[in-house]
């Protein structure tokens, strides 16, 4: 008779989620499923998404108090815009137990940890991170337990903190399926100001150039759209309150590599005009490669 795997004992006793959109309610589900933690509870800005959270079960229970929810717990992430986190911070402060860790997944680093760190209590471990792991939908109803298996988790700790607690947090993201991956929050920035927010913003422009054209050729593009089309009209989708805060905080790399890809687009540009298919050939020869090491390093 085959004996059922014991699960290795909580990580947390406590976690507070503080916002449960997409990822909040996917972090409460995967880290109960796991039995990263004994308690789960979050809070939010409306009693809509409260009341949606509490019918799901997603949690153990979520209200609308944001600092009555932090009380005793031992993690805390905020899972908010990236725009409201600093304010967040400053209303749970008070509540925060000592020796605490206070964690985010806000997609922009310096900014975030800007707006947070002078709100964060002496004797609570500020650990900021950002999970890679996303989809197009948003609120609570949008979350599942898998969204960060096999992606990757940056967490990006200050300088003098506590090591044991960047340990601690990044095995509770191990045990939601992540990999982790330590960065500097400036350097989290740039990659991600080229992997993630540059794309969004590219799919933002074509797919509302697209809907700028006039009458009948709007609605050919909506009827006939295809592979590459389509797939842009999901990524646009995105929740605007979310993109809108991750352009705005993170200005200077964004501004940076949309310099670069206008250079690069005039390259092609120009390649196209004057007929220069081997310039044409040899950049999607290239690119094809990338997607080539995504698929084998299984992140396609
Ligand atoms: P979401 O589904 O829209 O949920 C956002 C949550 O934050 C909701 O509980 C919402 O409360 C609350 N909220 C919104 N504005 C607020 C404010 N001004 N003050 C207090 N609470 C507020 O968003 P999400 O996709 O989970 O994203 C949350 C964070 O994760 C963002 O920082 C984002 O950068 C990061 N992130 C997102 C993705 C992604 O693909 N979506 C991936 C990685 C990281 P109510 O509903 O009650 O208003």
């Amino acid at each position: 008779m085959s004996v059922p795997e014991a699960k290795p004992a909580p990580l947390f006793d406590k976690l507070a989620l503080i916002g449960i959109g997409l990822i909040g309610s996917s972090i409460a589900l995967a880290a109960k499923r796991e039995g990263l933690v004994r308690t789960v509870v979050a809070a939010t800005r409306s009693q809509a998404t409260a009341d949606t959270a509490n019918r799901l079960g997603i949690v153990d229970h979520c209200g609308t108090d944001l600092a009555a929810a932090v009380k005793d717990a031992d993690l805390v992430i905020v899972c908010t815009p990236v725009g409201a986190c600093g304010e967040n911070m400053r209303v749970i402060a008070p509540n925060m137990k000592p020796g605490a860790i206070v964690s985010d997944v806000g997609s922009v680093k310096q900014a975030v940890i800007r707006d947070m760190r002078p709100h964060v209590p002496a004797g609570v471990h500020f650990v900021p991170a950002h999970p890679i792991a996303g989809t197009e939908h948003s609120g609570p109803e949008a979350g599942f337990p898998d969204l960060f298996k096999g992606r990757w988790c940056i967490v990006t700790p200050l300088e003098g903190v506590d090591r044991a607690a960047a340990d601690r947090l990044a095995e509770f993201w191990r045990g939601c399926g992540s990999m982790v991956e330590f960065m500097a929050p400036d350097w989290h920035d740039k990659v991600l100001g080229i992997v993630s927010h540059l794309p969004h913003l590219i799919a933002y422009t074509i797919v509302g150039t697209a809907d700028d054209m006039a009458g009948e050729q709007r609605s050919e593009v909506i009827k006939f759209a295809a592979g590459g089309f389509r797939d842009f009209t999901r990524i646009a989708a995105s929740d605007p309150t979310m993109w809108r805060d991750v352009f705005l905080n993170n200005r200077e790399a964004v501004l940076e590599i949309l310099a670069r890809f206008q250079e690069d687009l005039f390259y092609l540009q120009r390649a196209i005009r004057w007929g220069e298919g081997d310039k044409l050939f040899e950049i999607f020869e290239r690119t094809r490669g990338i997607r080539r090491a995504l698929l084998d390093m299984k992140q396609a």
